[in-house]
């Protein structure tokens, strides 16, 4: 017998099983509302995930201004999700696949960050999930340009869609991971600009003695 049958206050009448289900009115009623409920959710009526935003990249690899992003959107949205992008146009350095991996090792201790990954256009990407609101990061006007036709594009694209940006903060408005791939590739310390998991990926790929000292720094 279902653990509700035994709280109901309702009258006798409504107790009696359906002769076919062996359901109460009283319990169809609550079957009724669940699959109702779960309907909805899948409709994405009702988001649990709460405010989202998405905030998509190559990360390429992740950097610390990256995540200093993450951390102060996680301030503003009840969850963050990192969308990192299969760009066949871009020559990356890291596989999609080391990039997830990476990431979800990183974010291990926030649950409020998802690791995600999108191929193809972001808007249809981003019409899968409940989120409304594009997150990404300003480091100089020189980003502006870009990202300004960006989210005009996106805009259009997906009128319901918007981009919140957010500035870098002043430790890492150099940091790129473009620069960082090119110092680690010329054996210079990317130590404090970078997390250390991200570090020794670089070394590894680079093909540089992990721990070892190399022109400057590397120290592990
Ligand atoms: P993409 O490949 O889409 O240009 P990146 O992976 O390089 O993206 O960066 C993703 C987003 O993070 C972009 O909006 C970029 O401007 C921003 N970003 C990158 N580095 C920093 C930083 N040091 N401070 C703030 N924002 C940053």
């Amino acid at each position: 017998m279902p653990k509700f049958r035994e709280r109901s206050t309702q009258p006798e009448w409504q107790c009696i099983p359906h002769p076919f289900t062996g359901y109460t009115a009283e319990e169809r009623l609550i079957i009724y509302n669940g699959v109702n409920e779960m309907g909805k959710r899948m409709k994405g009526e009702i988001n649990e995930m709460g405010k989202v935003a998405i905030y998509p990249g190559s990360f390429d690899p992740l950097t610390y201004g990256h995540i200093d992003i993450v951390e102060r959107a996680l301030d503003i949205f009840d969850n963050v999700i990192l969308a990192i992008a299969h760009d066949a146009e871009k020559k990356s350095l890291f596989t999609v696949e080391e990039r997830i991996k990476m990431a979800e090792s990183i974010f291990k201790d926030t649950p409020r960050v998802i690791v995600d990954s999108f191929k193809g256009l972001l808007v249809n990407y981003v019409e899968k999930t409940n989120a409304r609101v594009l997150l990404r990061g300003l480091r100089a006007t020189s980003d502006f340009e870009y990202e300004f036709h960006m989210a005009s594009m996106n805009r259009s694209l997906s009128p319901y869609l918007d981009t919140l940006f957010m500035m870098t903060s002043k430790d890492y408005f150099f940091v790129s991971s473009r620069t960082i791939k090119e110092v680690a590739r010329l054996g210079g310390t990317v130590e404090g600009l970078v997390p250390d998991l991200v570090a020794r990926r670089l070394k590894e790929k680079f093909k540089l003695p992990v721990g070892k000292k190399r022109l400057i720094g590397w120290e592990d």
